[in-house]
């Protein structure tokens, strides 16, 4: 009797998995299969100096070309590779491909790398930066790892443990996402970082809105008294830039700037050229 019972109930279970849950399992078995098979690529998206408007370095922007599904964006097939695991193994991917490709450019450039939580909690990361750095020849301090607040409050101690290794080797750190954590003072006086970027959220309205602005220019000042630099996330208008230097914020990223996609070739080299 119980097992026809538990058989009933696996059955409507079955039945009643929604869409939602089908679809996400679906996608975390290709997840799994995506490395090998090639179907992952990587976008760059320019950061700038707002003073100089020079470029300082790109973010990588990872991208899947799921077969049968064309670009899924990472917003929704990053928190599957987390939930099933796979993310470990596409972040080492993700970080070995970056640095391959920034040990070809010209000296300051720095290329900025996405790290889940998931990865900052295991141990092996340490060992996975230093091996990655020594087998592409890319120099720690072109290296940057943008870690979001969310990724610190899983294991603390862990993640912890894991940044003040990587900064030791001279990686850079930035809390990316600023401002939406539900913890950013808490994350501001315990974690190890070099820099902050503010959320893009903060940007619809920093020309309009007076609280908004009031914000942006606390978190500013933040950065300034502790001699951080803030880089604004999701700059799209004049506008905002144009606030943002007055308010005297150091580095803008955005579409405004440039869009993800390819490496601006001409750009790298007509900067490191001037310098
Ligand atoms: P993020 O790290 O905060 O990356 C910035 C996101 O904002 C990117 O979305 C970028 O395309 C978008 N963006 C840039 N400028 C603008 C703008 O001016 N306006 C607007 N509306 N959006 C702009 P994307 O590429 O879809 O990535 C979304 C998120 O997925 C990333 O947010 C990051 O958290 C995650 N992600 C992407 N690649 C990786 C990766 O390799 N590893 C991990 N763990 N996460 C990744
Ligand atoms: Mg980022
Ligand atoms: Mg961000
Ligand atoms: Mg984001």
């Amino acid at each position: 009797r119980a097992k026809a019972e538990f058989d009933r109930t696996i059955c409507y279970y079955e039945q009643g998995m929604d869409e939602n849950a089908r679809y996400r399992r679906d996608m975390a078995r290709d997840l799994w299969c995506a490395v090998e098979r090639g179907e992952f690529y990587l976008a760059y998206q320019v950061q700038k100096s707002i003073d100089s408007g020079n470029t300082t370095g790109y973010e990588v922007l990872l991208r899947w070309n799921r077969p049968g599904h064309g670009n899924v964006s990472p917003a929704e097939f990053i928190p599957v590779a987390e939930e099933c695991g796979a993310i470990n193994a596409i972040g080492l991917w993700v970080l070995r491909s970056a640095c391959e490709e920034a040990a070809s450019w010209p000296e300051p450039y720095k290329i900025a790398v996405n790290v889940s939580g998931i990865q900052l909690a295991q141990v092996e990361l340490i060992d996975t930066v230093r091996n990655t750095l020594l087998a592409t020849g890319l120099a720690p301090h072109r290296l940057e790892l943008e870690v979001t607040e969310t990724a610190i409050i899983g294991d603390k101690q862990r993640a912890l443990h894991s940044l003040r290794q990587i900064k030791a080797m001279g990686v850079s750190i930035a809390i990316d996402d600023f401002g939406t954590g539900y913890s950013s003072l808490d994350t501001l006086r315990s974690f190890p970082f070099d820099k902050i970027k503010l959320d893009r959220s903060f940007m619809s309205e920093v020309e309009s809105n007076e609280q908004s602005k009031a914000i942006v220019r606390a978190i500013l000042a933040l950065g300034h008294s502790l001699s951080v630099p803030v880089l604004a996330e999701g700059v799209e208008t004049r506008e905002q830039l144009t606030v943002l230097r007055k308010e005297g914020c150091t580095e803008a990223q955005g579409f405004l700037l440039g869009r993800p996609g390819a490496i601006d070739w001409d750009d790298l080299l007509e900067a490191s050229f001037s310098a």
